[in-house]
């Protein structure tokens, strides 16, 4: 269903009527995990205003949502990437439940926890990879905390 006028309003709407597509397909199959969907729709819509706000010279809020996307993502949502070609040390389940951060030589060095048996083995190089796309910048931040994007920290 799409409006006919073109303004900044039938642009924030369009945005949302994608997410609410999504939203509404979701209902249908339960394997869909919900909250991590209308989580990103949130963060979608959000960033759909912001645009807008931006042009109309609402700066205010376009600022406060500039300065929260710099924040980075939530580990727990790229939980698929980060375990590409990974399977627990253990116990051989290739279901990852998070991701813990070690410090190690002034560097954080990666591993997965097993969904299956809680145990820690080594991130594979694919995970590697996909760390160092979603989460470059924060991982070269000596001010960052790591709790803030949804991993853990080894103690
Ligand atoms: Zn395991």
């Amino acid at each position: 269903v799409s409006e006919a006028k073109d303004g900044p309003l039938e642009r924030i709407v369009a945005v949302a009527a994608t997410q609410l597509d999504l939203l509404e397909d979701a209902r249908r199959r339960p394997e869909i995990d919900r909250a991590g969907l209308a989580e990103t729709a949130l963060e979608l819509v959000l960033k759909g205003i912001a645009a807008e706000a931006r042009a109309a010279g609402l700066d205010t809020f376009a600022q406060r949502h500039a300065a929260f996307a710099a924040r980075g993502g939530d580990a727990q949502r790229h939980l698929i990437a980060l375990g590409e070609g990974w399977a627990c040390r253990h116990c051989k389940n290739d279901v990852v439940r998070s991701v813990q951060l070690a410090r190690v030589d002034d560097r954080w060095k990666a591993s997965l926890v097993c969904r299956a048996c809680g145990r820690v083995s080594p991130i594979a190089p694919l995970g590697t990879a996909a760390l160092a796309r979603h989460f470059g910048a924060l991982l070269e931040d000596a001010d960052w905390d790591p709790t803030d994007n949804g991993f853990e920290v080894a103690t």
